[in-house]
């Protein structure tokens, strides 16, 4: 099928299909799993309709709950949810991280158990990769498994676990070999957050939310077919699905469906006179800030296509993520400086519904150049892996 005739088949199927309660406000995506909650019905609908027709996992063979759509197929379907005001039907580590991670590394088995449980969000993921001494430095993680017949026992401390109270599953690393140099001893071992001896402790932030926890582990059993690749390679898994998981955070500011671009809100905050912003550096701010957005977008979009043979993304994803947070950063900042002390709104009526998310958007930005690795972290990356500069 042509991408042109695809597009309209896409188009029509989406009309047809998305309730139109998701098209007119603002909804939360939901994020699955056994205890998934919704807070409007028609996103289950939503979520039940893609699923079936392979559309929460659009590039994913069709065996795994996928529409088997390429690079340039998935670009018309995001383009045509975006025209129509569509938001995507779900959300979370399954998709965007394990997921992926298992169809390049997972056994036949393993693939078939999980990946068509993500893709229609029947299961939530969450990921214990940092301990208390072990962010930066992850290599150094102390947790460890030992053998006990078909099993693991698990024991240890993550944490910034995001979701663990709200997870099913978890992707952990643990230390297999304590005597291999560090790269070398850990395996990435998958388990049920119901199996006994798991414990979480939600971290209560300032805002009063909890979106990460610490996690505990005591004599916890896995059995050892949950391992995905090789018994102390897991450092291989993990370095592929921190790619994934920094692919995604680069993304994390692009405009959703509904969100108005910087020059509506522009207008809307500061209003126009003989037809522009009168506050000159301010109109070179936002004229700047929109041109870099785009030049990240078509670059992402450029590497994507030229990377298509391999599908897998590379060390090239610690540039994005690196200049991508940076962005999603000055973007919130901007945002802030064109609605002045609107924007610093905690509760109550002398702020709208947009300008309170707007305040807890901007703080949640900062931690964007922290998760999946600090940008510090992804300039030696870049320097070393990138850029071919010695240590
Ligand atoms: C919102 C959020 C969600 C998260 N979710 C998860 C999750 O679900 N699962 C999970 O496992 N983890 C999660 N994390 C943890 C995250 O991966 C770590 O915070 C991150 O890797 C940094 O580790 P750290 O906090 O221990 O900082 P540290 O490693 O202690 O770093 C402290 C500072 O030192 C700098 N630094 C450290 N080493 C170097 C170096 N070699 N060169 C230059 N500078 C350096 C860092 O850049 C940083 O500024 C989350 C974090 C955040 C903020």
């Amino acid at each position: 099928m042509s991408l042109e005739a695809f597009r309209k088949e896409t188009r029509s199927w989406l009309e047809a299909n998305c309730p139109a309660s998701l098209r007119e406000g603002p909804t939360g995506v939901p994020a699955g799993g056994r205890n998934a909650t919704f807070s409007n019905p028609d996103s289950k609908v939503w979520l039940d309709r893609c699923a079936e027709r392979g559309f929460t996992a659009p590039t994913w063979p069709k065996e795994y709950g996928g529409a088997e759509l390429d690079t340039a197929e998935q670009r018309v379907l995001r383009e045509e949810m975006m025209d129509l005001a569509i938001p995507s039907p779900l959300m979370g580590m399954g998709l965007t991280m394990i997921g992926p991670a298992l169809l390049e590394f997972g056994n036949d088995e393993q693939k078939a158990e999980h990946l068509p449980k993500i893709a229609r969000g029947d299961i939530r993921w969450c990921q214990g990769y940092s301990e208390p001494g072990s962010g930066s430095d992850l290599a150094s993680l102390q947790t460890r498994a030992v053998v006990d017949g078909d099993d693991y026992i698990i024991n240890g401390q993550k944490i910034w676990t995001s979701g663990a109270d709200e997870a099913d599953w978890i992707f952990c690393l643990v230390r297999t070999d304590p005597d291999a140099p560090k790269h070398n001893g850990i395996t990435f071992l998958l388990f049920d957050m119901a199996t006994p001896g798991v414990s979480v402790k939600p971290i209560r932030l300032i805002s009063g939310a909890s979106p990460f926890c610490e996690t505990f582990f005591e004599d916890v059993r896995a059995p050892r077919k949950n391992v995905v690749g090789k018994v102390n390679e897991g450092w291989t898994v993990a370095k592929r699905l921190l790619q994934y998981e920094r692919t995604m955070i680069t993304n994390i500011g692009a405009r959703g469906p509904r969100a108005k671009s910087l020059p509506e809100i522009a207008v809307e905050a500061v209003g126009l006179t003989g037809g522009k912003l009168a506050d000159r550096p301010l109109r070179d701010s936002l004229a700047l800030q929109s041109m870099n957005d785009r030049a990240l977008s078509l670059t992402v979009r450029r590497n994507t296509e030229e990377s298509k043979s391999t599908k897998a993304p590379s060390f090239v994803s610690s540039m994005f993520k690196y200049y991508g947070t940076e962005q999603n950063k000055a973007r919130n900042e901007l945002q802030l400086r064109l609605r002045g002390t609107q924007s610093f709104g905690w509760e109550g009526d002398g702020f709208n519904r947009e300008e309170l998310a707007l305040t807890r958007a901007w703080l949640r930005s900062k931690a964007n150049s922290i998760e999946g690795g600090t940008s510090e972290i992804q300039l030696n990356i870049i320097a070393k892996r990138v850029l071919g500069l010695p240590d």
